[in-house]
């Protein structure tokens, strides 16, 4: 009898540890995939201010109303620009390296060095059932957003490269170039071809309007590239960002979203500071929409980052000429300054926020930006 209880009492011990080991299997096999999922985001949004290096970023901590909205980001990392051709890249290289994951030669727009296209992450992502959006302040064909979703061997093609984005997998495009489409050097009009293939064309901009969710959507705002920001341009790229955004979700998680600050490479070409920075401020106040709305969506991963540096800008002090050729730098005066009236080799500071951001931190090639994003969603 007490050998019976014995047994049960050992058979008992044996079922409760057996009950421990699988319940404490379930529990840490429950960890680690709450831990996978917590470390991937569903949706993406890609933000590239086109010229922007530290210089450039500094300008919203000395010129800017409010605390900028970089400071909001824990995970940072700098990014190495050059092209395969070239040690200083142009923005279609830089901008085809984040969307194809490869180096490639200056001009290239989604075509690898030997001019083969590459497919890019929008198609990627859009093959396994994201919906896609871009939203910029140059002409929706211009290089960084057309390396998005076209395949050219020059970013000059503005025209095949328009009637790429009619083509394309895009739900929703805004920003400039209303030429690409509707005044042709060929001849040709694409309204009507944009109608066939689903889209929604507003050139008025309707932002408040409640976009219905069974179309897709362009926004073309201007002739070429709109308004610079220090000359007027009201409040597009924020609000424009914060409608794709509602549209997008709308219409459906997963969704990969590219905003671009097209035109602080434009001041750094022209060597204006004013435009350099104005542009830079208005980046960072869409910086701030997207933040906002990933705090309520923590699904979403948020990546800013530069193509590459414009102008070798500086926040230079401020040099008085003294008498007998003495100079005194000032300390207290910043004198926006540029060495060049193109691009520079200098790496560019890189953002993350969101699942997987912790991914963004060191010193990498620009092409690891794509295939951390690659990675993350499930692509590679
Ligand atoms: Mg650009
Ligand atoms: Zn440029």
């Amino acid at each position: 009898m007490i050998h019976l209880l014995d047994k049960n009492l050992y058979f008992e011990r044996q079922i409760y540890s057996m009950r421990n080991l699988v319940y404490l299997f379930l529990l840490s096999s429950g960890l680690s995939f709450s831990q996978s999922i917590s470390n991937q985001p569903i949706n993406v949004i890609l933000m590239i201010a086109d010229g922007a290096g530290l210089s450039q970023i500094s300008a919203a901590y000395y010129y800017g109303k409010e605390e900028p909205n970089y400071s909001r980001f824990q995970h940072i990392g700098l990014v190495k620009t050059s092209a395969s051709s070239h040690k200083i890249t142009d923005s279609a290289a830089g901008a085809t390296a984040y969307s194809t994951g490869k180096k490639t030669y200056n001009g290239a727009i989604g075509v690898d060095k030997d001019s083969v296209p590459v497919q890019t992450i929008v198609e990627d992502l859009s093959a396994i059932g994201y919906n896609t959006g871009l939203v910029v302040t140059s002409s929706v064909t211009h290089a960084t957003p057309a390396s998005f979703y076209a395949h050219v061997e020059s970013r000059n093609l503005q025209e095949e490269i328009a009637a790429a984005l009619v083509e394309s997998d895009i739900d929703f495009f805004a920003g400039g170039g209303q030429k690409f489409f509707f005044n042709r050097l060929d001849g040709k009009n694409l309204w009507g071809d944009l109608k066939e293939n689903g889209f929604e064309i507003d050139t008025l901009n309707t932002t408040n309007s409640i976009l219905d969710t069974s179309k897709k959507h362009g926004f073309l705002l201007a002739y070429d590239g709109l308004t610079p920001k220090h000359k007027g341009r009201d409040d597009f790229l924020p609000e424009m960002t914060e409608n794709a955004l509602d549209f997008l979700t709308k219409k459906g998680e997963p969704f990969f979203l590219l905003v671009e600050g097209s035109q602080v490479d434009w001041g750094g070409h022209a060597n204006i500071g004013e435009y350099v920075i104005e542009e830079l401020i208005d980046f960072d106040k869409t910086i701030g929409v997207v933040l906002d709305y990933i705090k309520d969506h923590p699904n979403t991963l948020v990546v800013v980052t530069a193509d590459h540096e414009t102008g070798g800008f500086t926040l230079a002090s401020d040099q008085k000429e003294l008498p007998y050729k003495k100079v005194l730098s000032d300390y207290n005066t910043i004198k926006p300054t540029f060495s060049t009236g193109g691009h520079s080799a200098a790496m560019v500071p890189c953002f993350a926020s969101g699942p997987g951001s912790d991914q963004f931190l060191g010193v990498y090639e620009n092409t690891k930006i794509h295939a951390i994003i690659s990675q993350l969603t499930g692509l590679k």
